[in-house]
């Protein structure tokens, strides 16, 4: 059995706004879920509805197996960390994680075993006489965490903990969160709309936009077979490219290059008028004339060197891409430039419908 359940779970705020649709979802124990879409896609309300903070409109939530609709906060054995921290700023780092347990009355000696020991899995074992605002905003969210982690509830819900950090910061804790996700091995619900941190640290995403999941899977799932345009477009860095058009003589065009589709498509000819979307990711592409692929002139007119790679923004006859090439690779600006685009890395989506199109 499923250790948390969300059957067709729907939020309609009090002003009739439906913020999240028949989200569906089962989580084991254990397991580290990470929700990700853009700002407002409904990922903080499907939290605080676990968390037990919003109440749900429709749909059902389990805790296994039994209904938690009604039950409180407390009574889900839920802990949260808040994107604020939300430390109180009169207590030291120890009372601060310290407080939890102080508010259920557990003996001092086992409050201080248990702060010393959260202290030493986040590194805070020499700041714990500090108060919050003589602390750097990695080690009050380190604090928020540890806070939270002391309890030993069975989940633990994070919104956005990151998103205060400086971009150095962010790497080290999103380390330490996984880190701290083995140690504890605690069921983990974490909120972002980076898909860096969803794809590091997560076992199994949702992708959300609008109010609807667009697709429950794990990362490596979600890059290799994104389930619609919005998926593909949402999982990798730069994002994939996308050509799209009505398919004319079994094929579209990409400017002035003809992307026949009869090499990815059985029954092109079931297309012929219809819009579809031809999706490639600007790594998949391969410099100069390849095998088993389309082959495409373009200008170079602009390049990003990254370091172990460089972005190249490419024109085909006014239609844009971005290819993404070894930087001992990088070609010159205003200069052509010949890629391939391997038959095996082309998504094709429905123009309609944006829903892959599989093939048989
Ligand atoms: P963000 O990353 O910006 O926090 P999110 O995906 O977490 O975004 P939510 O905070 O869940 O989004 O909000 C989802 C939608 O519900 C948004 O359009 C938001 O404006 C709306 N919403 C949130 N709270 C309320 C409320 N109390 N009343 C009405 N609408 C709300």
């Amino acid at each position: 059995m499923a250790y948390l359940t969300l059957r067709k779970i729907n939020k309609i705020y009090p002003n009739g706004f439906h913020a999240v649709h028949n989200f569906d979802l089962e989580i084991e124990k254990g397991e580290f879920v990470v929700f990700v879409g853009p700002s407002g896609c409904g990922k903080s309300t499907t939290l605080r509805m676990i968390a037990g903070l919003e109440d749900i409109s429709d749909g059902e939530f389990l805790i296994n197996g039994v209904r938690a609709n009604e039950k409180g906060p407390r009574e889900r054995e839920v802990a949260m960390v808040f994107q604020s921290y939300a430390l109180y700023p009169n207590m030291s780092v120890y009372d601060n994680i310290a407080f939890g347990l102080t508010l259920q009355g557990v003996d001092e000696d086992v409050i201080e075993q248990r702060v010393m020991k959260t202290a030493k899995i986040l590194g805070l074992t020499d700041y714990l006489d500090r108060m919050p605002r003589a602390l750097s905003g990695g080690q009050r969210q380190r604090v928020a965490i540890g806070r939270a982690i002391i309890r030993k509830v069975g989940v633990f819900l994070m919104d956005e903990p990151l998103s205060n950090l400086d971009a150095k910061q962010r790497v080290t804790m999103r380390y330490e969160i996984a880190q701290i996700h083995r140690e504890t091995g605690a069921t983990t619900i974490y909120v972002t709309h980076d898909q860096t941190e969803a794809m590091t640290l997560a076992d199994r995403i949702v992708v959300m936009k609008d109010g609807y999941v667009q697709q429950i899977g794990t990362p490596y799932e979600l890059y290799y077979k994104p389930a619609n345009v919005f998926v593909a477009g949402f999982i990798g860095e730069p994002p994939m490219n996308f050509v799209r058009g009505k398919v004319e003589n079994g094929a579209v065009m990409f400017g002035d290059v003809r992307l026949d589709l009869s090499h990815k498509l059985k029954d092109a000819a079931a297309w012929e008028g219809k819009p579809i979307v031809f999706g490639f990711r600007p790594e998949a592409v391969k410099l100069g004339e390849q095998d088993g692929s389309y082959v495409v002139s373009s200008m170079v007119e602009l390049t990003e060197m990254l370091g172990d790679n460089t972005n190249v923004y490419v024109n085909v006859a006014d239609a844009q891409a971005i290819l993404k090439v070894d930087s001992h690779d990088t070609p010159e600006m205003n200069e052509p430039l010949t890629f391939s685009i391997p038959y095996d890395a082309v998504y094709l989506f429905d123009g309609e419908t944006e829903m892959v199109i599989t093939e048989e």
